[in-house]
């Protein structure tokens, strides 16, 4: 391996307990990878690297990883998951888009589907969007009550200090871009035909909130980055660079897990293959 992922994890993570300085942290991470070149060899190696990690997690069948992915229209949550997860195999991993509750899901608690969601034993889960939408656009526009959501924060770190008992590892990504990135991205949905269908004019709608998203996304970054389950914020204006953070947190976490294949107690002389 080229690069030092636990100096890249440590450039991103939000400390447990510290503020996270969201509008201070860059949205370029240049210097994390800085050549085009060497981050998209890397982002191969470690694509490749996830997918035999994933298979000894499944031969385990003890433990799971769960990837939630949060940012911002355009921060490219889509295109993270393409990215990094393109190497497994479709029996491996698990993505679970979370839109406006169904009728169902608000009938329940907020966390209902999120928990229903968690990947099991053996198996790698992303979240697009998450259980955080309860505390962002919620929040911002106001479709609960203050106290409501302001008691969220502390029941979502009991329910990830839960699953990370019970088996779950956690990681948790904000995909950073600038306010000029997120401008262009959505222009470019406008004018290249073959993105059309990407256009929600709702976008523009919470393009206008910018200020209020960003504010939310930094209380949540100060109040649920914990020690089990701690926040990285992935500098995200540079679609390459972000794959290869991302690719390279996630590997460094499958492999420090560990998984096993589970040892048999048979020899393969025992048997004969007619
Ligand atoms: P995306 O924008 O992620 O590609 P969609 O176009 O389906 O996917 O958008 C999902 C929408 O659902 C977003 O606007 C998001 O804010 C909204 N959403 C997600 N979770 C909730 C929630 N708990 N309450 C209200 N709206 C939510």
């Amino acid at each position: 391996m080229t690069h030092d992922w636990k100096a890249i994890d440590a450039a991103v993570c939000v400390e447990p307990g510290k503020k996270s300085k969201l509008s201070a942290r860059d949205c370029d991470g240049a210097e994390l990878f800085p050549e085009r070149e060497a981050a998209e060899a890397a982002l191969k190696d470690c694509a490749k690297a996830i997918d035999e990690l994933q298979d000894r997690l499944w031969a385990e069948r003890s433990r799971a990883l769960l990837v939630i992915l949060q940012g911002i229209d355009t921060s490219g949550k889509d295109g993270t998951v393409r990215g990094v997860f393109n190497k497994c195999g479709p029996l491996g991993v698990n993505v679970a888009a979370f839109g406006k509750p169904s009728e169902e899901e608000l009938a329940h608690d907020y966390l209902w589907r999120v928990h229903m969601a968690t990947p099991k034993k053996g198996m790698i889960g992303v979240f697009n969007r998450s259980h955080y939408e309860d505390v962002l656009v919620v929040k911002v526009r106001a479709l609960a009550p203050a106290d409501v959501v302001e008691r969220r924060y502390d029941q979502i770190n009991a329910f990830e200090k839960h699953l990370t008992e019970n088996g779950v590892t956690v990681l948790k990504f904000m995909l950073h871009i600038s306010k000029d990135e997120q401008r262009q991205r959505l222009q470019e949905r406008l004018d290249q035909p073959e993105k059309n269908w990407k256009f929600n004019p709702g976008d523009l709608e919470d393009r206008k909130l910018w200020d209020q998203y960003q504010v939310a996304y930094e209380t949540l970054l100060d109040r649920c980055s914990t020690a089990h389950a701690p926040w990285r914020v992935i500098p995200a204006d540079k679609k390459w660079r972000r794959n290869a953070i991302i690719a390279a947190i996630v590997h460094g976490t499958l492999e420090e897990m560990n998984p096993r294949y589970p040892v048999v107690d048979w020899k393969a002389g025992d048997f004969v293959v007619e």
